[in-house]
């Protein structure tokens, strides 16, 4: 194969679900697992996508099949190959189908024969590799324009979508229309979100499969206090003595050991380890909300906070980032705001750089944060579905997440965190902020609801338990039809 990557992906054991979700869901996974291995013996569940590195949905496919292939299922990753041309289209697209114009560059007919000549180079070797019988699950506006080649194959087809936007509007109209002549083969759809299933795909044929984290991964695995707080120190985001402990477990099981120090912006020193942490991870975006973060708590503060808790806001080390130049834009004007505020607010507001030479040790960072806070707050203006909530919740933390995207799905207010109706509302965000940080006993049966919610439907377990079924379920369908076509002298498959 020249065009096309075969990633390479070993097996991990379902197994590992077991002492986290309990012997019932765990054996409800590996029948569902074992269905799918017997149904499919000798075929392959094919997944294609257009990158393994970088993004959540990279990240989710890379321990998803893994699982799957420990199960004894022949799940294969191949990722499509395109030209500068067409990753500049698609990133329009990705921008149109979450309402976003983009560079505002055009859709049209130039647009369509790109697209449809790149994928027409990788389905020549794509059709060479996959058989008639075998699943295949697409994933993304970039591999949409394969379903017809795949279909015609006679191979059955799913097409995941992991983006959407709550409301449409013209540009999520203009995206829809781009992809609309390549959907209607496709045998089932996914998307994260029901509000996200546009007209264009809902015949009855479509799913909804929220995404899902790896409660193994360096980001989610479990963390000592020791370590959490070995790894603050040296890092620079807490104040205390030095530990010893600053290890965590690799995805391909080897032992690693956080090394690199955060870049952090603030006054004076950082936060004791006894102070008490607002903490929002993210990419320095817009969307995010940085500033409205910082006004808000700078409310909480003027109002009178018996907590003396800190901000930390956290993103990627902006300059180690060489193809996000937003997010450096974004970071300048989060700083310039920072040295606005009034002394006594600035004093207790941290924004911190993570070092990314190694994005596992950042992830452990992450995950040493994200447990180390009182509260994690994800105040985005707009969320697809919104990961950094689903891990801070995981780690029985208490949330503050607006209601926008896939955040007002994962957050029962009141129940499993609270939701902030209206994003811009920093006066409510700040009420919020001091109900949680004012009473303990509130912020942990919130942060308690909050982990049972993710085991139980956002945990990786969960996530192939519901592909199985789906998978399971289209090609009893197919062999059905096959079987009625041949009672009936040979019908076609569609
Ligand atoms: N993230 C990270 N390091 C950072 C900042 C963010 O690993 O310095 C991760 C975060 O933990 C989450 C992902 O980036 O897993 C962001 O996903 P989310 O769905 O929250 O937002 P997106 O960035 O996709 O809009």
């Amino acid at each position: 194969m020249t065009r096309l990557e075969l990633v390479q992906l070993g097996r991990r054991p379902l197994e590992r679900f077991e002492p986290i979700v309990g012997r019932e869901r765990f054996r409800n996974g590996l029948a569902i697992a074992e269905k799918v291995s017997r149904h499919f013996a000798g075929r392959v569940v094919w997944n294609i996508n257009s990158t393994a590195r970088g993004g959540g949905v990279a990240e989710m496919l890379r321990y998803l099949i893994a699982y799957a292939r420990g199960a004894g299922i022949d799940a294969r990753w191949l990722v499509i190959e395109g030209t500068p041309d067409f990753f500049h289209l698609t990133k329009r697209l990705h921008n149109a189908l979450h309402g976003e114009v983009g560079d505002g560059s055009p859709l049209g007919d130039d647009q369509r024969a790109i697209y449809e000549s790149v994928l027409r180079d990788n389905a020549a070797e794509l059709l060479a590799e996959v058989d008639p019988a075998d699943m295949v699950i697409l994933h993304d506006p970039q591999t949409a324009g394969l379903i017809p080649h795949l279909a015609n194959l006679g191979a059955s087809v799913i097409w995941r979508c992991h983006i959407g936007a709550d409301r449409s509007n013209e540009e999520v109209e203009k995206g829809w229309a781009f992809l609309a002549p390549y959907l209607s083969r496709a045998h089932r759809f996914v998307f994260s979100r029901q509000a996200y299933i546009p007209e264009y795909c809902d015949h009855g044929r479509s799913e909804v499969i929220p995404p899902s984290i790896d409660p193994f991964s360096p980001k989610n695995q479990e963390m000592d206090e020791e370590t959490v707080h070995s790894i603050l120190v040296h890092t620079g985001l807490v104040e205390g003595p030095n530990g010893q402990s600053r290890t965590f477990i690799r995805d391909d099981g080897a032992p690693g050991r956080v090394e690199h120090r955060a870049d952090v912006l603030r006054l004076g020193r950082a936060p004791l380890r006894t102070v008490p942490l607002v903490v929002q991870v993210s990419r320095w975006d817009r969307l995010k909300d940085p500033i409205g973060v910082m006004r808000g708590f700078q409310r909480l503060v003027e109002e009178g906070d018996p907590s003396g808790a800190h901000l930390v806001m956290a993103g990627p080390n902006v300059k180690a980032v060489a193809d996000d130049p937003e997010g450096a834009e974004v970071f300048d004007e989060v700083e310039a705001e920072w040295r606005n505020l009034p002394h006594v607010v600035r004093d207790r507001v941290h924004l911190a750089s993570l070092p990314m030479h190694d994005i596992e040790e950042n992830a452990a960072i992450v995950n040493a944060l994200q447990r180390h806070a009182t509260v994690i707050v994800q105040k985005s203006l707009r969320e697809g579905f919104g990961l950094t909530v689903t891990e801070a919740m995981w780690k029985a933390k208490p949330v503050i997440g607006s209601a926008v995207g896939g955040i007002q799905d994962q957050i029962v207010h009141g129940q499993s965190g609270l939701l902030l109706d209206d994003p811009h509302d920093e006066k409510r965000f700040a009420e919020l902020l001091h109900q949680v940080l004012s009473d303990p006993d509130r912020a942990r049966a919130l942060g308690d609801a909050a982990k049972e919610r993710v085991r139980e439907n956002y945990l990786g377990l969960a996530s192939l338990i519901r592909y199985g079924r789906l998978i399971v379920g289209i090609d009893s369908e197919r062999q059905g039809r096959a079987a009625a076509g041949g009672r009936a002298g040979g019908g076609a498959v569609s």
